[in-house]
This record gives C-alpha cells, structure tokens and sequence, in this order.
C-alpha cells in the first residue's frame, strides 16, 4: 500500500528542512552571495570612470579566470549565451549545419545554434550525470553519420554535422572522456556548456578545459555572478586572441582613429560587472565548500528518505553542486508536481528542470533521438534550495 499523498510529502519537506538553516522560513532555490571585496570594487569603477568598455577589472577577472580554470586563455563578454554564440561561430558552424546537444538543458544552449542559423538535434542523457550520454550519441551516429572527405553529414537529413556541445548539468560533469573520443571518431568539434559547472572537475581536471571551447556564464543565479556575464574558455592561444577581437567589435588598437577588420560583436563584458565578478572569484573556495556541506547534508539525509533519492556526483568527478537534485522515486513521481505546490506553500521554493528543448515549439521538428531517460530525469526531479548561504550557519557549522 502506498502512503497518502500528504504524509510522503510532509517527510520530503521535513528531509529538506533538517539540513537548512532552522531561523529561516523562506528558502529560494539559488541567491547571490555578496560578502566580498564587491562594494569596493565597484565603488572604485564609479570613483574613477572606468565604468564601461575600459579599465583593470576585465583583464583582471579573465586573468583570475585563467588561474583558478587552468585554462590557457578566458574571455569575459556580457553572457553565457554570447559566449556560446561566438564559440560556435569560431568553430566553423555555419547556416544550414547541425550541433549535437542534449535535450535536457536550458534554452540558452539550444538558441545559440539557432543564431548561426544551425539546427539542433537533441540526444538523451544518463541518470548518473544528467548530462549528454556517450552511448545514446555513439548509436545515434552509428545510425545516422556518414564520413565524408573528413566530415560528418547526416545521411537522412544531408546536413553537414558539425559539433557536439554537453551541458555539465547542475554543475555535475558530463563523462567528457567518452565524448572526446566520440569527436574523434567522427570529425566533430566539442564545445562545452559549462555555464552551471565553475567550480567542477573530471579527474581533476576543470570543466570546459576539455573542448575547443568551453562557455561560462555568470547570472544571478550561478555560482559566481556579475549581474550578467558569460566567459569563453580556450586552450587554443590564436583563437582565444580571435574570440576577444570579435567579441570587442574587432577594432585594431590605435590612438585615436576607428578602423575596424571585420563585421564582429560587441559583446564584451563591462568593467563594472568585472569588477563585482573579481570579489566574486575570491570568495568561489568559500562557496564551494558550503555548498559541498549543504550537499552532504542532503545525501546523508536523503540516505533515510523512502521517497527520493539525492543526486550525486558522478565518480571521478568533483562537482560545485550547484543546484542540487531529488528524484522522487515510483510510484511517487507522478505527484511531482503536487509536491512543487506543497514545498512552495512551506516555504521551501523548489523548482523542476527545464522542459526538453524538444517540447518547445521552435525546436519540435528539430532531430532527435529516443529521449526517454531525458522525459523521466525531467518528470521526476526536482531541485532544491542550493545556494552557499544555505549552508553557513545551519548545524553543520559548529562539526
Ligand atoms: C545559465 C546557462 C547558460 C547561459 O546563460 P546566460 O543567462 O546567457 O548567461 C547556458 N547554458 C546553460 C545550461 C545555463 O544554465
């Protein structure tokens, strides 16, 4: 027999609330953390001018990029999105081509094939990462590919097939090794979305490194944020040179006169956001050992819980656990949704994953693969308050 509706989700919420702070009432799903160098920072940008296109933070905050990633070049512009736009844009995608990505991610992804005028074609994702699965990509292509003077076309559509781009979804890592050789085999590029993974390593090695590129974003609800802002990752010296000339209208440098090489973007990041990125940076270690005890908080809890099981990091991985992860376990996950009501009447501002890329109507008739563990993570999980405050003065403090 099953138990009523309301006691599982009273044993939910209870489950959740005994590892958050006992003072509060009201837990949001993931809230910046200002308690930094930031007012500083900024006060100086306002101080001195430097609010805009010039001045020390931007380089300053790609350098601490490059440092803290391991990432021989960073490249700071106003969003993830943009980022992910001149990556794709860099790595030779063009109109008519398409991008392999998972299902299960957030628009951003999705959109930025769609302005090189590409077309995204959505594959599963595995239950142990949530991210883009090597196998389902590998059969898909098996299935579909056809080399051709060293490219890959898609013999049913005819389009030429040009990169793979996995998302570290939640902050968990993709299992990148099996990816790499996937591109290796068929002559594709990687990109990684590494938007929610700052803070999160595969065998010790940081995400978004992996790729041609890598792509970080830094809104308000990510682990480190500028109040927007995104970073391109490369490994590539000549192409990260090539993604900041781009990205900063493409003016060659001169005293005083406009002369400009190329059509290019002007999506670089403001100084001032920068700067608020810099104290940011500083503070991620703190960030990520809260957020790591909040985390493990929530697994040991969750180890007592019949109803749902806690997400983990995959293995040979350290993840920032940005947001993390139930999954309501049969026969409980039908009522998901019921239970997103009651945890929100309790102050407990949970949230579901995105809907598949592949229920909006602008990328239905985009190709796809069999989705069914990408339909189940996302009709069973949820996500749970995250954010590193969570984790500062609850009990695990004083252990
Ligand atoms: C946040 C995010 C992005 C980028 O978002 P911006 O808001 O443009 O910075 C891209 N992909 C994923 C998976 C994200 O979560």
């Amino acid at each position: 027999m099953t138990k009523s509706q309301d006691s599982v989700f009273s044993e939910i919420l209870g489950t959740i609330k005994s590892c958050l702070p006992l003072e509060s009432e009201e837990f949001n799903l993931h809230e910046p953390l200002f308690c930094g160098r930031e007012w500083e920072y900024v006060k100086e940008c306002l101080d001195t001018g430097w609010v805009s296109s010039v001045g020390k933070y931007v380089d300053k905050f790609e350098r601490m990029l490059e440092d803290y990633t391991g990432s021989r070049k960073a490249i700071a512009v106003v969003n993830g999105t943009a980022a992910m736009h001149v990556c794709l844009k860099l790595a030779g995608v063009e109109v008519g081509d398409e991008v392999m990505m998972p299902a299960l991610t957030f628009i951003a992804t999705a959109n930025a094939v769609s302005y090189c005028g590409a077309v995204p074609h959505f594959i599963d994702s595995d239950f142990a990462t949530m991210g883009l699965s090597p196998n389902k990509l590998d059969d898909r292509l098996r299935e579909i590919a056809r080399i051709e003077s060293n490219q890959c076309v898609n013999r049913i559509t005819g389009r030429r097939i040009k990169a793979v781009v996995p998302v570290h979804t939640f902050g968990h890592p993709v299992e990148i090794d099996s990816l790499i050789d996937i591109c290796k085999k068929y002559s594709l590029t990687l990109i990684e979305d590494a938007a929610e993974s700052l803070g999160s390593f595969y065998k010790n090695k940081h995400t978004g490194t992996f790729g041609l590129f890598g792509v970080l974003s830094f809104n308000g609800n990510k682990i480190v944020t500028t109040g927007g802002g995104g970073a391109i990752l490369t490994n590539d010296e000549d192409l990260g040179k090539l993604a900041k000339h781009i990205t900063t209208t493409a003016k060659l440098p001169h005293r005083w006169a406009f002369v400009h090489d190329r059509v290019a973007f002007n999506y670089r990041m403001p100084n001032i956001n920068a700067a608020i990125g810099c104290a940011q940076i500083e503070q991620l270690p703190v960030f990520l050992g809260n957020k790591r005890n909040l985390a493990e908080k929530y697994k040991k809890a969750f180890d007592r819980n019949k109803y749902a099981l806690f997400a983990s990091e995959p293995s040979e991985t350290r993840s920032n656990y940005w947001l993390n992860t139930i999954k309501l376990l049969e026969p409980y996950a039908k009522m998901r949704d019921h239970l997103l009501d009651f945890l929100h009447d309790h102050g407990v501002k949970a949230r579901p994953p995105w809907q598949l890329m592949n229920m909006l109507q602008m990328y239905r008739d985009c190709p796809r693969d069999d989705l069914t563990n990408s339909e189940l993570i996302c009709a069973s999980c949820v996500n749970i308050p995250s954010g590193a405050e969570l984790a500062k003065n609850s009990q695990i403090a004083g252990e």
